[in-house]
């Protein structure tokens, strides 16, 4: 049970950064998020018990209504990466605007962005939750931070990653040179590489979306869903099942383990919704991690590491996984004229019946 032979968290660290410029204060940064994600799964764990379920009365700047354990949680990432000079300001889901490290810390050279609690409508039905992070170069190192600060391409993250706090607690993580996997050993409190090189497959029959919103989606989004169900009798000539937890972090786990494609599209609710999923803190840390999976992460138009942040909280249509059906719905959106929502040549799949 002592893992003589395993690789921890610190060592894989240690090991990854020993070379690179700044690379001590960045080990020391992404330990202070694992021990956040340490702290936030114990809080998890404990449930009713700890007192920290349930809602409370406040909204955060999405206007969604915040869990006492989304509050808790950024509160703990906060107080685990704020000090010791790694850091010159983070940004959170649960926090208006940026966070400065205050005048009492030193400031440092890295960027974090977090959301601390992923799938927070999950707690109380006791559903795997998680937190995600996204590590940046600070451009002005050492100053106070501003807004223009964080708002860069997903391309440049440093590190990302994410916790999961399901029947185990684990972490996936990249640093831009593959994803590892680590499993939390809950008696020694240290994470353990147990899933080196993750690889996403190329090919799934496994889809994940929220079908209650099919009447708002883009034609081409209506076209490929459609195809899936169709199973073995339609275009694509197999069947297909679909998958939908409502949690980022879990959709995103169960597709690093086994395959499979995510899809939160851009839909026409008034006013036209550009996705739900926000940019900064979960499309691009979970769309790094999956392009070094091998797996590709799209808008339906494009890269999500190329699209050029305007805003904190900025929202992104979100369709990630295996290559295969990525790289499909991509075609899709490419063939189909989704900026006219209302065409009826494309409101029914009939023209489409052939195309592969
Ligand atoms: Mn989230
Ligand atoms: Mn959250």
């Amino acid at each position: 049970m002592l893992h003589l032979n395993r690789t921890t968290l610190a060592q894989y660290l240690i090991e990854e950064c020993q070379d690179k410029d700044g690379g001590s204060d960045l080990v020391a940064l992404l330990l202070g998020v694992a021990q956040a994600c340490k702290m936030i799964s114990r809080t998890v764990a404990m449930g009713a018990l700890g007192g920290a379920t349930g809602k409370l009365d406040s909204t955060n700047v999405q206007g969604e209504v915040q869990a006492k354990l989304d509050v808790i949680s950024d509160e703990i990432f906060r107080a685990r990466t704020e000090f010791g000079g790694y850091v010159a300001g983070l940004a959170s889901e649960e926090m208006d605007d940026p966070y400065p490290v205050p005048p009492n810390f030193e400031r440092g050279q890295y960027l974090l962005l977090y959301d601390p609690l992923d799938g927070s409508s999950n707690i109380d039905v006791n559903v795997s939750v998680g937190s995600i992070f996204s590590v940046l170069n600070a451009p002005r190192p050492g100053e106070e931070v501003a807004t223009e600060d964080f708002l860069q391409t997903g391309s440049k993250q440093v590190a990302a990653g994410y916790a999961i706090y399901g029947p185990s607690t684990k972490m996936v993580l990249t640093l831009g040179n593959g994803v590892n996997g680590f499993t939390l050993d809950p008696v020694l409190g240290n994470f353990v590489l147990t899933h080196p090189d993750i690889k996403i497959p190329e090919t799934t029959q496994e889809f994940a979306i929220n079908a209650s919103n099919s009447r708002f989606w883009e034609p081409p989004v209506t076209r490929y869903v459609e195809e899936c169900m169709a199973g073995k009798t339609g275009p694509r000539g197999k069947d297909f099942n679909m998958r939908w937890v409502a949690s980022l972090v879990a959709e995103a786990h169960r597709i690093f383990t086994r395959g499979g494609v995510f899809l939160y599209p851009r839909d026409n609710k008034q006013p036209p919704k550009p996705g739900r999923l926000r940019l900064l803190y979960e499309a691009s840390p979970m769309a790094f991690l999956i392009e070094q999976a091998g797996g590709m992460a799209s808008t339906g138009h494009g890269r999500i590491l190329e699209v050029e942040p305007t805003e904190l909280h900025q929202r992104v249509p979100f369709i990630f996984g295996s290559k295969e059906e990525v790289a499909r719905i991509e075609e899709y959106h490419q063939s189909t004229p989704d900026d006219d929502f209302k065409n009826p040549l494309f409101n029914t799949r009939g023209l489409f019946r052939d195309a592969s």
